[in-house]
């Protein structure tokens, strides 16, 4: 079987070094608010090119703690909008509904499979306080439109970077690019812990400072309780092992896009539409940062803006390709089978249209992609989508 995806593997090359990061967190006998805390929490905020980094439990309470944070500084309300794309992952949502805001779905591009610039505006209302993008699959989803549309109008920028770490938009990293930023180190992501956790990145003091006293319970100084706050740190272990990890994380990268160049270049399939990368270089054509290229011309080495967190093609029998492929030893996952506003938790939305969501969540399949992949395996997975029957 050629696997989705394999930690033990992942790990391989460093797996000593991590190894003694952890025994070494293991004899110190201190295990929160410590040395290895501080140490990622700066190098984190060094690789990203941001002020700061507050390290919280996952990448949920990232989201959830950001916007919670705008309300106890006045910046947002309860029933205020929040503009998001209607295909992201249910964590994104949570992270507004949770607070009492409300989420305003919007259709993605289905080509970045990100949200779509040229739909926000329309959705921008008098309630409107942020626009959450979401870098989906590890594709930037920044674009310069989107930007001036949050300036125009006065609304924060939220990143949902769980899936983007180490991306670029030109010469800045996700993470970096709006007001603040959540990401999550579940195993699974391009920079994974070895078990929960997640940070918030921001330039501005103030909103870092509260995000750190509310992931507190609300205290920032011992048995003084500022706010209503929440129990979500960030502890020696996971620091320890995330530091270890960051240092491969530009080398794991690379590799991911060199299987995704392969995967590009060896899939030819009447009925598979293969992942559009986007150059968003500073003369693109198009005028707003944001081009999609060729998907078998384009260079992917040369456009940084995809860390490739997965690698996702579409075929309209998709549940039948899967099936083909397992039958051949190929394991792979639909991210994501149910969109949010289909989901039982969002009853209230079932009358919600959004067609370009729901046939992406129909067609989309994730092959395998990560370190683990030799270019063999890679080969294989490339043979079989191709010999799946044509319609
Ligand atoms: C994984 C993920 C999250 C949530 O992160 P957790 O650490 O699992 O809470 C949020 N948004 C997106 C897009 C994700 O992929």
């Amino acid at each position: 079987m050629i696997d989705f995806l394999d930690l033990h593997a992942t790990h391989e090359p460093y797996a000593s070094e991590l190894r003694e990061a952890v025994g070494q967190v293991v004899d110190s006998g201190w295990y929160l608010f410590g040395e290895e805390v501080d140490a990622f929490e700066s190098a984190f905020s060094t690789y990203n090119g941001v002020d700061h980094t507050v390290g919280v439990a996952s990448g949920l309470d990232a989201l959830s703690i950001i916007i919670r944070a705008y309300k106890e500084l006045g910046e947002m309300s309860e029933g205020d909008e929040v503009i998001v794309p209607a295909n992201t992952y249910i964590a994104s949502i949570l992270g507004i509904t949770d607070n009492n805001l409300t989420p305003v779905l919007v259709e993605p591009d289905p080509r970045s499979y990100n949200i779509d610039p040229a739909r926000v505006e329309e959705h921008i209302t008098e309630r409107t306080s942020a626009v959450m993008i979401v870098h989906l699959y590890g594709q930037n989803a920044y674009t310069r439109e989107i930007g001036h549309l949050c300036e125009k109008y006065n609304l924060k920028l939220i990143e949902d970077a769980a899936q983007a770490h180490g991306a670029y938009y030109q010469d800045q990293r996700a993470g970096s690019l709006g007001d603040a930023a959540g990401f999550s180190f579940y195993p699974g992501k391009n920079l994974g812990a070895l078990g929960d956790a997640g940070a918030i990145c921001t330039d501005d003091s103030e909103l870092a400072e509260c995000c750190r006293t509310l992931a507190n319970y609300g205290s920032q100084e011992k048995y003084k309780n500022k706010y209503q706050g929440y129990n979500s740190r960030l502890d020696e272990i996971q620091a320890a092992a995330l530091r270890v990890k960051l240092k491969y994380l530009d080398q794991q990268n690379q590799t991911r896009r060199e299987i995704a160049q392969q995967y590009l270049e060896t899939i030819e399939h009447p009925d598979v539409t293969l992942p559009t990368v986007y150059d968003f270089s500073e003369n693109a054509p198009g005028g707003n940062g944001a081009t999609p290229q060729d998907s078998t011309s384009a260079p992917v080495t040369a456009v940084d803006s995809h860390v490739w967190h997965l690698f996702v093609i579409r075929h309209p029998d998709r549940d039948a390709l899967r099936k083909y492929l397992e039958e051949n030893g190929v394991d792979t996952i639909i991210h994501y089978p149910i969109p949010p506003h289909q989901q039982e938790a969002y009853s209230e939305w079932e009358d919600q249209s959004l067609p370009i969501t729901e046939t992406i969540h129909e067609e989309v399949l994730s092959l395998p992609m990560g370190p683990h992949l030799s270019e063999d395996e890679a080969a294989t997975v490339s043979k079989f989508v191709n010999q799946y029957p044509h319609s």
